[in-house]
């Protein structure tokens, strides 16, 4: 079994200082909380930013500011959200894949959340694809249901991905896949052999379905983004979060990769995009 990619989640586009005073906001308090989760053993960013007010946002200068923090101050592999919460639009969601990350997220299909439509229609997906293979951008295909993950072989048929593919099974967001090893196990045996997935249980169940990854051979990704408590009632911090998997991957055996493990486990390129920071 690979080493354990820890992939640290801290902002998103949800939790606010009104459901919890550690979220990151700024640019400078996302590149801090990040900092500290990498030298806690996490080795992958994902990241989202947010206006002051704390609003998602889509501005490019904001990605920047969080790239160029990223690059300086840790070794980390850098993974920017092209999510569509902030700004639907092909060019609001791609103009941050130009600051080069080695890796992006990539949602391949629609889902209905309680708030309305999560929209990422066909063509729109094969455009953000494209532009990232372009880019030699590692995209991390986010797969909400089963049948993204057939959106995510479609693109590498078509040559819009370059296999072997890396999945990131989000489980158990309200309308979107329930968070059960059942639906876990179905989600591995549904991935091409050869393929990497990391998951990302939302709420309660990030802690479940972090030890069933660990146990697994997959990878884990934590954070506020996806779950704000350590315990019920009790508010985590991003840190928190990170050293309960380094303990618990400890205590199970299965030891925790470092950032160039985690490059060669996820098949990214050499150097890439963190060697040329500036
Ligand atoms: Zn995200």
């Amino acid at each position: 079994m690979e080493k354990l990619v820890i992939t640290i989640a801290p902002t998103g586009s949800i939790p606010t200082r009104d459901t919890t005073p550690h979220v990151p906001i700024t640019p400078e308090e996302i590149v801090a909380d990040c900092v500290r989760c990498v030298e806690a053993g996490a080795s992958v960013c994902h990241v989202h930013v947010r206006e002051p007010d704390g609003r998602p946002s889509t501005r490019f200068d904001l990605f920047r500011q969080v790239a160029e923090g990223l690059r300086a101050r840790t070794d980390a592999v850098l993974q920017i959200s092209t999510g569509g919460r902030a700004g639907s639009a092909f060019e609001e969601r791609s103009e941050r894949l130009e600051l080069r990350p080695e890796m992006a997220s990539l949602t391949t299909g629609s889902v209905n959340f309680p708030e309305g439509v999560y929209a990422n229609p066909r063509d729109l997906v094969e455009r953000l694809a494209g532009r990232m293979k372009e880019l030699a951008i590692k995209p991390e295909m986010e797969i909400f249901d089963v049948s993204m993950v057939e959106g995510a072989l479609d693109l590498a048929r078509k040559g819009l991905a370059e296999p072997p593919l890396h999945f990131n099974f989000v489980l158990g967001l309200k309308g979107a896949l329930p968070a059960t090893p059942k639906n876990l196990l179905h989600l591995v045996e549904t991935v091409p052999a050869g393929s990497t997935w990391t998951v990302s249980g939302i709420g309660r169940a990030q802690l479940p379905m972090a030890v069933h990854a660990i146990l697994m051979g997959g990878h884990v990704r934590v954070g506020l983004e996806d779950n704000i408590y350590y315990a019920k009632g009790v508010l985590a911090r991003n840190v928190d979060l990170v050293e309960r998997v380094v303990r618990l991957a400890r205590e199970l055996g299965r030891p925790v990769a470092t950032p160039a493990e985690a490059r060669r486990i996820l098949g990214l390129g050499s150097g890439g995009a963190a060697a040329g920071s500036g």
